[in-house]
């Protein structure tokens, strides 16, 4: 239940915060996107890599190396709006690609949600961010408010509707090791590259190196 009703919250938190911090939404996003990534990666690797990995066959490794592929291929066409950088666009075609590949990556990440809590926080922490961008896109661009509601409340619904396929088609249930191990390496592509962007030129920046530390710290205790 909390794995259908906790993505829609992140992505309803995401509008709601697009919609009252317009202006000065970057920076606090580029932080909020800095926190989700270390805390992602750190749910990734604290708990939810041992247990895929615990008496795993041995060709688990190739599903997580599938998922990560997939992830690339996704952000060839989804330009990377899954770390933050969906571009202002005044064109008057939307951006279908984007958008579905936005979705695919987001189905996927809802399969292993039901069974596993803390990956759940992490995927729902992961979604704010993501969902203030993606709001802040579609109110910026030539979409009429209506069309970008709808738009925004299909994407809030693809997760869940992946922890809902995953848990009533069987076939899925059975490899759910297999499923896990994917998710593993789709995750790991967009929590590494949120990361590794969040540290622009190699510059220092303290409250970037807080925040991330921060998600790390949360992410152990949970
Ligand atoms: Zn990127
Ligand atoms: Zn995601």
């Amino acid at each position: 239940m909390l794995a259908i009703l906790l993505p829609i919250l992140a992505v309803t938190i995401g509008l709601i915060i697009a919609l009252i911090f317009k202006p000065a939404v970057n920076n606090g996003v580029k932080l909020l996107l800095s926190f989700s990534g270390a805390f992602l990666l750190s749910v990734l690797i604290f708990e939810f890599l041992p247990e895929v990995y615990g008496d795993a066959p041995e060709n688990i490794g190739v599903f997580v190396m599938a998922g990560l592929l997939l992830q690339i291929l996704l952000e060839f066409t989804s330009k990377g709006a899954e770390h933050g950088h969906v571009h202002h666009s005044d064109e008057k075609t939307f951006p279908w690609l984007l958008f579905l590949s936005l979705c695919v990556h987001a189905i996927v990440e809802g399969f292993p949600l039901s069974q596993h809590q803390s990956l759940l926080y992490g995927v729902v922490i992961h979604k704010i961010p993501i969902a203030i961008i993606l709001t802040a896109f579609f109110f910026n661009s030539a979409l009429s408010k209506s069309k970008s509601i709808v738009l925004l409340t299909i994407f809030a619904l693809m997760t869940p509707l992946g922890s809902y396929i995953h848990s009533h088609i069987s076939y899925l249930q059975n490899y759910s090791q297999y499923v896990s191990a994917f998710v593993v390496g789709v995750l790991l592509h967009v929590s590494t590259t949120i990361l590794f962007e969040s540290s622009k030129n190699h510059q220092f920046n303290a409250s970037k190196l807080a925040v991330i530390g921060l998600g790390i710290l949360i992410a152990y205790f949970l």
